[in-house]
């Protein structure tokens, strides 16, 4: 098999969680025995956006702030036989990405979402995101940002969807275990990772997480959705982490209910005709 890369993927800043999440998706696709050419990461604008260049193997793609989910979304429809992960963080998806999140979600699209939250805008020097806490000095807002904290959780819980989980970047073994689930998942895998950023957020510091993030674990019945969004929602004493919610009988993936698709063995990519476009482009050199 081919490797993935076991480069830094982050070479910013010291501490940063980016790494502990990168070797948790890199375990992930391993331990699965996915080969590199059978996975598609894409990547949102933002620190994460930097491993589009630096992790090495698979298919890789950098787009625009807040669209990766669209992009996954149409590569996974267009060749289903790719393991395809979106790479995203707090900052874009709750803000300029959000219609694609809520979409993204009633759509059951069969890709992960693999939030980077850190609760700030790091890329861009620490500003205050939507998830960012109230009482949070960050560079924006010294004195804490005037609008309420959107609870990321609650939002998409109310969108009905097949798979939730939350990790964190310094529960590396935990997370990859979290991972591998959403790969498996047919149908939209939403993880939210709790991610330090040491250089702009003081207050969740990997200290901070392992004091009070706390696993689910295994007697937890991760089928049932009132359950799921209770415990994903209320943080007030401890953070719960693990596979939140599972659905039973998941409603079938946008790909799975495409009715000009059933029956046919072949997928888009293969359909496409092949043409020279060698003209084309001795025009543009
Ligand atoms: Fe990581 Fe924060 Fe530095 Fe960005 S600013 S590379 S998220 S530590």
């Amino acid at each position: 098999m081919a490797k993935y890369s076991s480069q830094n993927p982050c070479t910013w800043c010291d501490g940063c969680g980016d790494y502990g999440i990168w070797t948790a998706v890199k375990r992930a696709c391993v331990e699965l025995e996915l080969d590199p050419s059978e996975v598609l990461m894409c990547f949102d604008i933002g620190c994460h956006g930097n491993m589009s260049d630096k992790v090495g193997g698979c298919y890789r793609f950098h787009g625009l702030h807040g669209r990766v989910l669209p992009f996954a979304a149409g590569a996974k429809i267009a060749n289903p036989k790719v393991n395809t992960i979106a790479f995203a963080g707090d900052g874009a998806t709750f803000s300029e990405g959000m219609n694609h999140l809520v979409h993204a979600v009633r759509s059951n699209y069969p890709i992960v979402c693999l939030l980077h939250n850190n609760e700030n805008y790091g890329l861009t020097t620490g500003q205050a995101s939507a998830v960012t806490r109230q009482d949070i000095p960050m560079n924006s807002s010294p004195n804490g940002i005037p609008e309420a904290t959107l609870n990321p959780m609650d939002l998409v819980f109310s969108l009905s969807p097949t798979f939730v989980a939350r990790g964190t970047s310094c529960d590396i073994k935990q997370l990859t275990e979290i991972i591998k689930e959403g790969i498996q998942h047919d149908g939209f895998a939403y993880i939210d990772v709790l991610q330090s950023c040491p250089t702009y957020n003081k207050f969740m510091t990997d200290e901070f997480l392992r004091e009070h993030c706390s696993s689910v674990g295994s007697d937890y019945d991760a089928s049932d959705i009132e359950l799921a969004r209770k415990t994903a929602i209320d943080t007030e004493d401890k953070i719960a982490t693990g596979v939140l919610y599972r659905a039973k009988n998941s409603r079938p993936s946008f790909v799975g209910r495409l009715k000009s698709r059933e029956g046919k063995k072949s997928n888009l990519v293969e359909e496409v005709e092949k043409g020279d476009v060698g003209e084309f482009m001795e025009e543009l050199v």
